[in-house]
């Protein structure tokens, strides 16, 4: 099959992660018989320091005529770097949001996955552990609170201030869509978690995704309270697959999950719209602090190229062969600086170009 890929390298450590990432995709072009145009693409400080905007019409324009976009990371230090001198809407991470609405890119997904390899950067205990978990947090990105009316006022001599949050029926339709159409490729469990017991706009939540799961009667549906799910997520994460959940809810639940598996460098993240086209991109920052060392973990962004794989080109095989080389490299004793163990004489510490030859070698 052929694809269009936008390619944006990014700041920092981004152009060195996302050449491995590419490395790999090659590989598995060659090794499955596809082919991959790649467009390059400038956005954040890339884009600031030749066009003067962190992301222009003509990015844009790139990212829609491709068929998915893998993205490394954008910004800089903030202490140092100019593109910190410049007005909010102006700096990197402008970029990064005005493409994501560009694209209506309302459904964000972070895998949390622990490895057997990294079970001793997990912070929870072993007996907690013993059988790992393997979750899909899906967060709905485009609406909530973080984009209702706001105000701060001052009222008879009192500041108060107010946020909203509201979801219409669609908006919550489309995400459980998503939610269940990946349940089925994994463990068949979606679990939606909202606040149902206070919040009118969670009970529409729960209200539409009974509904939705209707038509998925082979995954199992059930609901959570948020605040039960927190506690959940370190007293037994091996119970849950998806979990569904609206903006603020998921950006609170996504850090909380990804911090159990111990690991930046590991974690890999897809933001999709209504159709196929999805951006992939590693769910860390630029690591400004490492820029340039060649040291940075190219696995978070390789594994955000298998993602890609999987929902925006239906290549499950494809997909599945790249993350079981990362498996495989990890078995094997492989490991960049950010994850080696504290017992350093069982493992080999290798650099980012050196573990993308590595997984693609066990391609
Ligand atoms: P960061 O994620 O870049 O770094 C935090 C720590 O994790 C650093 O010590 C870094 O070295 C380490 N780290 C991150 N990714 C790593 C990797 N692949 N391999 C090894 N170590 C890794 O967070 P930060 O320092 O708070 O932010 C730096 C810049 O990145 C800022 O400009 C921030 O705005 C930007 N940022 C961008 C994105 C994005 O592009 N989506 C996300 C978060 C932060």
């Amino acid at each position: 099959m052929n694809f269009k890929i936008g390619v944006i390298r990014g700041d920092g450590i981004g152009p060195e992660i996302v050449a491995e990432a590419i490395k790999v995709l090659d590989a598995v072009a060659d090794k499955f018989g596809h082919s991959w145009e790649y467009e390059e693409i400038l956005m954040g400080g890339a884009s600031i320091d030749k066009y003067g905007i962190p992301l222009t019409d003509e990015a844009i324009a790139q990212a829609k005529s491709a068929d998915a976009v893998l993205m490394g990371s954008i910004g800089g230090d903030a202490k140092t770097s100019p593109w910190y001198k410049l007005p909010p809407d102006k700096r990197p991470e402008a970029g990064l949001l005005g493409i994501r609405k560009a694209l209506g890119l309302f459904a964000n997904l972070r895998p949390a996955y622990l490895y057997n390899e990294l079970k001793e950067a997990c912070p929870l205990r072993d007996d907690i552990i013993a059988d790992g978990f393997d979750m899909m947090i899906m967060r709905e990105l485009t609406g909530g609170l973080y984009f209702g009316e706001r105000k701060t006022e001052e009222i008879d001599g009192v500041l108060s201030a107010y946020d909203t949050l509201i979801y219409n029926e669609n908006e919550i339709r489309r995400i459980a869509i998503r939610a269940f159409d990946i349940a089925r490729k994994r463990s068949k469990k979606v679990c939606s978690v909202d606040k149902a017991n206070v919040l009118d706009s969670s009970r529409l939540w729960r209200k539409i995704v009974d509904e939705v799961a209707v038509d998925y009667p082979d995954v199992e549906c059930s609901h959570m309270l948020v605040d039960n799910a927190a506690m959940q997520l370190v007293k037994d994460p091996a119970q849950f697959d998806v979990i569904l959940t609206e903006n603020m809810f998921g950006d609170i639940l996504s850090d909380e999950a990804s911090m159990l598996t111990g690991s930046l460098g590991m974690l890999s993240s897809a933001s999709l719209n209504e159709t196929s086209f999805g951006l992939y991109e590693p769910s860390g920052g630029s690591a400004p602090d490492i820029a340039g060392k060649g040291i940075a973990n190219p696995i978070a962004t390789i594994l955000s190229a298998a993602m890609m794989l999987r929902f925006s080109f239906d290549l499950d095989e494809e997909a599945k062969a790249v993350e079981d080389a990362v498996t495989k490299v990890l078995k094997d004793g492989y490991r960049t600086i950010d994850i080696m163990p504290r017992d350093k004489s069982v493992v080999e510490q290798i650099n980012t170009a050196q573990m993308g030859d590595k997984i693609v070698e066990r391609l």
